[in-house]
């Protein structure tokens, strides 16, 4: 028995061995490794890319989001509005910051936060919104940066998900004040290493996360902030241009595996990952839902198809928020009890997709004629 692995990056990474190598070398011939040319032109291809002023290559996604929290100044008895329904990343961004994450739920077809629930979870003390672009899919981004416009609020996006994607033609990353990205190697556009970027058209909040990325200096050994040592170095710059040269080709992959799923899951018990018409997602995951889930991984685990569950357990349910711990956030409980991510790679081939497919079909067949379906 073959396996079909979740996302082979072994093999990604061979595919384009040759310009990797030549990064790699490029790197270590210049003898500079931190904060430097590499650096500056990834920042300059992927702000473009992006369409933003500027990019600021960081640490990685949880930084990128902190430092955007901090230079907003955001802090103690703040509040900020986030997904139920996200990596926890998202949250510990803002309990970081000494602020408080006020989750709301999301939709559950679209599976990113409901803007029509934001309303009633404003206070006073609310200063931000963190949309995530959950799966690659964009959130739906016009009723709230109304809402937040009405209010006063900062939108931050949490873009980690979705390098490339884009919501009514315009680029995930672009869509608010501000956005933070992740490049964790799985993510679409992924380093070898840990990374992360700011992006913004706000010349000031630029100004000011360059700053405290790098000890809150902007003259050597003159320290105005209380920054952090936060930066993408040179090494992962270099290799991420290689990356991102690539990235589309990559994304539309994604998306004709993705619609190859769809076809063939169609009509079954199964449901499938829904898509906005103003959405262009990137699909850094397909996931999808049943109500036998846990059975389902099983049963395809036997035949040598992986399957990774994006999320197990919501934040709210994380022994690290013991304060969340009674809150009732029925959608994302139900999420986390349903989502299945099906295999995703760009490598993938339609076999592959057929193969998942069909033994999804099986399953699902029998279940629901178990369940008098
Ligand atoms: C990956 C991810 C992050 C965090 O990125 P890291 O680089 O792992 O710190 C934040 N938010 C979301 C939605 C993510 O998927």
């Amino acid at each position: 028995m073959r396996l079909l692995p979740f996302l082979d990056l072994g093999r990604l990474h061979r595919s384009i061995r040759d310009p990797l190598d030549e990064a790699y070398r490029r790197v270590v011939d210049s003898g500079w490794f931190i904060m430097g040319p590499e650096l500056e032109a990834f920042e300059a291809e992927f702000a473009r890319y992006c369409e933003v002023r500027h990019c600021i290559g960081v640490g990685n996604g949880l930084e990128a989001l902190h430092l955007l929290l901090r230079a907003y100044g955001i802090g103690p008895g703040d509040e900020v509005i986030v997904p139920s329904n996200t990596f926890i990343a998202t949250w510990l961004a803002v309990t970081e910051c000494g602020a408080t994450p006020v989750p709301v739920e999301p939709n559950i077809e679209t599976h990113n936060i409901d803007p029509g629930l934001i309303a009633a979870a404003l206070s006073k003390r609310t200063r931000a919104i963190i949309p995530v672009h959950l799966y690659g899919q964009p959130a739906n981004m016009d009723p709230i940066n109304e809402l937040a416009a009405r209010h006063g609020l900062i939108v931050i996006e949490d873009a980690a998900q979705a390098q490339g994607a884009r919501y009514k033609g315009r680029r995930a990353g672009s869509l608010g004040a501000a956005a933070a990205t992740s490049f964790y190697p799985g993510k679409n556009l992924g380093a070898l290493g840990d990374g992360g970027a700011v992006l913004t058209d706000d010349d000031a909040i630029a100004e000011q996360v360059r700053q405290l990325r790098n000890y809150g200096s902007k003259v050597k050994y003159q320290h105005d902030l209380a920054g952090y040592n936060s930066r993408l170095d040179e090494l992962q710059a270099a290799f991420l241009r290689t990356k991102l040269a690539v990235l589309d080709g990559w994304n539309a992959r994604r998306g004709e595996i993705a619609g190859r799923y769809s076809q063939l899951l169609a009509n079954t018990a199964i449901s499938l990952p829904a898509v906005p018409d103003d959405a262009d997602p990137v699909w850094h995951l397909y996931v999808i839902r049943s109500k036998n889930r846990d059975a389902l991984k099983a049963n395809l685990e036997q035949q040598g198809i992986a399957t990774v569950i994006h999320y197990p357990v919501p934040p709210h349910r994380q022994g690290c928020y013991p304060e969340f711990a009674g809150r009732q956030l029925p959608v994302s409980e139900t999420l986390a009890n349903e989502v299945l991510s099906l295999p995703m790679d760009p490598l993938m081939t339609f076999a592959d997709v057929e193969r998942v497919a069909d033994a999804i079909r099986k399953f699902a067949s029998v279940d629901g004629e178990m369940l008098g379906q």
